[in-house]
Formats: structure tokens, sequence, C-alpha cells
């Protein structure tokens, strides 16, 4: 069977172009949509990812600040800060990268952020609504992941679609969006996790699998079903011969999956460039939004 790959690279430069007209109105209004970063520590991966997302800010001409904090900043340091965001309305958004380091409740932060700036759809307020089926902003990553589904026109209706990974940011909000009754969606989604007992007999029923697990390669070909469409978010470093010491795989292993799935992301350029798409899009979301 022919594999399609489903390019997120291309789906977000297709985004991208969507956006151009709505920023220059509100540019012609004197707002330029900006988004201020929160980065605690040295995790150099959260390093690059700040890098990745604030770099496409730049170039499209928003607004982007990245506050950097030492680890052993406390927890109500940061919450004043954060406080002091929230009523700076040079920023439209407020992103908190994450994982923070041990010593700070994640929840706390992450609530502290005004829900009409929390353009990472992280804040229960968002949460709600999304399980809701209201408008609000949706996490990123899951809002790429239905971007990137519409875009092939993978129709979820009456489908299977099974989640491996239930975190909040990824696993459990695609799982309400996926099943959400609405013409978009209306999957009937299965959610795993590492209780799930017998996970094979679950990934092989999958109409639409979609991986987010954290763990390099995990799924492999017997795993799935003949003609499934793959949806592979894992992004994991393993050792390589490259110049930087490692390449980037998903939780799906690609080489085995092609030729038996109808359909995959590949890692990179899949998922990864949709997620920082969507952060673009909810920021001048959440900017015309405060305009209104
Ligand atoms: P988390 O670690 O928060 O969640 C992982 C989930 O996988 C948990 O629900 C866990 O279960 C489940 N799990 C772990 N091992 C197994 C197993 N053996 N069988 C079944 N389920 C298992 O990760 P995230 O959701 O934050 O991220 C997942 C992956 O996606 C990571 O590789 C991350 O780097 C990547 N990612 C990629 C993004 C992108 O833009 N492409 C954005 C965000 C994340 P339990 O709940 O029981 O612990």
């Amino acid at each position: 069977m022919d594999t399609k790959l489903l390019s997120g690279k291309d789906v977000s430069k297709a985004v991208y172009k969507s956006l151009i007209n709505r920023i220059s109105a509100l540019k012609a209004s004197n707002v330029t949509p900006g988004l201020a970063v929160i980065l605690v520590g040295e995790d150099p991966a959260s390093q690059v990812y700040v890098k990745n997302k604030t770099r496409k800010f730049s170039d499209m001409n928003l607004c982007t600040d990245t506050l950097k904090f030492p680890t052993d900043t406390t927890q109500s340091e940061l919450l004043s800060k954060i406080l002091e965001l929230n009523n700076d309305e040079k920023y439209h958004g407020i992103l908190i990268q994450l994982p923070l380091p041990k010593h700070f409740d994640s929840n706390t932060i992450l609530n502290s952020v005004d829900s009409k700036k929390d353009v990472d759809g992280f804040h229960p307020y968002n949460l709600g609504c999304l399980t809701a089926g209201k408008p609000t902003f949706i996490p990123c990553t899951p809002k790429g992941i239905m971007r990137i589904l519409e875009y092939y026109k993978i129709n979820l209706s009456g489908k299977h679609v099974v989640v491996v990974g239930r975190s909040n940011t990824v696993g459990r909000p695609i799982s309400i969006l996926t099943s959400l009754k609405k013409a978009v969606s209306n999957a009937t989604t299965t959610i795993c996790h590492s209780g799930t007992q017998d996970l094979k007999c679950f990934t092989k029923q999958a109409d639409i699998l979609i991986l987010a697990v954290g763990s390099p390669e995990f799924l492999k070909r017997d795993d799935i079903k003949d003609g499934a469409v793959i949806i592979d978010v894992g992004i994991n470093r393993v050792a390589s011969n490259s110049p930087k010491g490692y390449k980037l795989v998903g939780d799906g292993n690609a080489a085995s999956l092609i030729g038996k799935a109808s359909a995959i992301t590949p890692v990179p350029g899949g998922v990864g460039p949709m997620t920082i798409a969507m952060l673009v899009e909810n920021t001048i979301e959440a900017a015309e939004r405060n305009f209104e």
C-alpha cells in the first residue's frame, strides 16, 4: 500500500498565509499581536522548543519576548510575574514552557494565567469550554492535529479514533476534540494509557491512531491494521551519528509502518510545525478578541 505523508510543514504554510490579512488588519489599528514566553531553568529541549516557537513570531513581525528565570525561582516570584504580564497590554498571549522545575505546582502556575491570554489552552476555564464544545483557545498540538486531518480531508465521522496518551496537553484534549458532535469530528474515540491492558488490541482497531506517548518508535507494523492513519505526536531524541549526536524519532517506528498505514505524519515535519502555527494563530485570535 502507498502510504501518504501528511506534511505538517505544508499545512502550516497554508495557515501562515491565511493569517497575513488578519495581522495586517490588526496592525492597521496599531495592534501588534504579542506573546510572552516564560522559561524557567536550563532544560535544553525546552530552550530549543522556545527558540523554534518564538522564531516564527519574529519572522512574521509579531512581538515576542522570552522571559528567562533561573531554576531556583520561587513559585511566588513566578506568580507575581504572571500577574504583571496578565495586566500588560503589550502581550495578548502568555505561554509557560513546560515542564517547570519540580518545586513548582504546575497547575497553580497555569491557572494563574488570565484565561483570555491563555493561548496554550491549558487553563481550566478553556479546557472546560473545549469539553463543552464552546469556542475557546484550543491547545496548540491537538488543534494542529485537527487541522492536518481537515487539510488532507481525512473524515473522522463514524471512524474509530484511538489515542495513546492522556496528558492534558495532547492526549486528553485530542480525545475530546475528535469525539465532539461536530461535522469535523464525530468519531468514536478510545483513549489508552499506561494502565491499558492489551494495548495492541486497541491500536489494531484504530482507523485513526494518535500517538502521544513519548516512547521512541514503540508502535510497530504488527500493532496497526491495514490502511490506518497514523498521527505521530511523539518527539524523542535518540543517539545517532549526526553532528548533533542525536536524531528525532516519533512514537511510531515509521520504517515499519510505511507500506501498511494509509497515511502517516513524519517526525520531524508532521505535528511539530502545526503546534507552532496554532500558537501563532491563537495569539492573533487573542489580539483580535482583545480589540473587539
Ligand atoms: P506525557 O508524558 O505527559 O504523557 C504520556 C502519556 O503516554 C501518558 O498518558 C502515559 O500514561 C502514556 N504512556 C506512557 N507509556 C505508555 C505505554 N507503554 N503504553 C500506553 N501508554 C503509555 O507526554 P505528552 O503528552 O506531553 O507528550 C507525548 C509525546 O509527544 C512526547 O514525545 C512529547 O515530546 C511529544 N509532544 C510533541 C509535540 C509536538 O508539537 N509534536 C507537542 C507536545 C508533546 P499515564 O497517563 O498512565 O502515565
